[in-house]
């Protein structure tokens, strides 16, 4: 299999359902050794693996809760331990626990700060060494359209994913000169498990706020992490909004 990122490794955390599995599955399209992540749901991890492997690429899964220091640093050692390397990082792991403002527990404020935070420093942090010392490297953090305009009921989540996109910006200044660029993706509403909660109502009254009239797809999420990774080597500290329409 001949591919733009043939020889490449990339790291994507929660990787086992939604977004983080559509982006293993396209970057391992395009020739890389993917290391999927999750935390708890060994079965869909061990499903994106053979789903990978029948693509003939190499995939490795890492069960590992990111929202702590020591995990994150497991999972990239694993990963250099197991390909030498990590070129490529997609810190996407997240959740969501939705609650307004004065009835949010700090239990939940916690949660979402270091699932969604605090973990993309963590891998960050952990892969950048490796990445400096060969002069390369793709960070892209899956931040949210809910970062950049906020939402009732998200006031954890919307802090979250606003310090992605400026945490971002700060590693994108630092490690230009190592050749690692760092960019965010934000995106609106997709369809996966994160949105299948929601009543019909709600959808309605979101769909109602997109111009292109619909929740995005997991693929039109990864197909823009892989344009980064293949073809985007002059972005960094950018934000690629794709949300319908919904903000501008
Ligand atoms: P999802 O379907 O709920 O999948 C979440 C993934 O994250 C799963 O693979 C899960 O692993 C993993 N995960 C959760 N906590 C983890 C932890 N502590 N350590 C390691 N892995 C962990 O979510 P999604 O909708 O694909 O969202 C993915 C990312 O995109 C999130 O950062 C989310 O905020 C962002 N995003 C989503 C939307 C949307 O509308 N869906 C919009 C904008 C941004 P397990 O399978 O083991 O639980």
């Amino acid at each position: 299999m001949a591919g733009a990122l043939d020889g490449q490794v990339a790291v994507v955390t929660g990787a086992s359902r939604g977004i983080g599995r559509a982006c293993a599955l396209e970057l391992a399209r395009h020739g890389a050794s993917v290391v999927i992540n999750y935390t708890s749901n060994e079965e869909a991890a061990n499903s994106a693996k053979q789903e990978i492997e029948a693509l003939g690429a190499k995939a490795l899964v890492v069960q590992a809760d990111v929202s702590k220091a020591e995990d994150a640093q497991g999972l990239i050692k694993a990963a250099e331990d197991e390909f030498g390397k990590v070129d490529i990082l997609v810190n996407n792991a997240g959740i969501n626990r939705d609650r307004t403002v004065a009835r949010m527990s700090p239990e939940e404020w916690d949660a979402v700060i270091s699932t969604d935070l605090s973990s993309m420093f963590y891998c960050t942090n952990a892969a950048v060494g490796g990445m400096r010392e060969r002069n390369f490297g793709r960070i892209i953090n899956m931040a949210s359209v809910i970062g950049q305009m906020g939402n009732v009921g998200q006031g954890n989540y919307a802090a979250a994913k606003a310090g992605m996109i400026a945490f971002t910006k700060t590693a994108a200044r630092e490690l230009a000169r190592n050749n690692i660029t760092v960019n965010a993706v934000c995106p609106g509403f997709i369809e996966t498990d994160m949105v299948s909660a929601l009543s019909d109502e709600i959808r309605a009254n979101l769909i109602a706020q997109i111009p292109l009239g619909r929740f995005g797809t997991a693929e039109e999420v990864a197909a823009t992490v892989r344009f980064l990774c293949t073809e985007g080597s002059f972005y960094t500290g950018a934000q690629m909004n794709l949300n319908g329409g919904q903000h501008m």
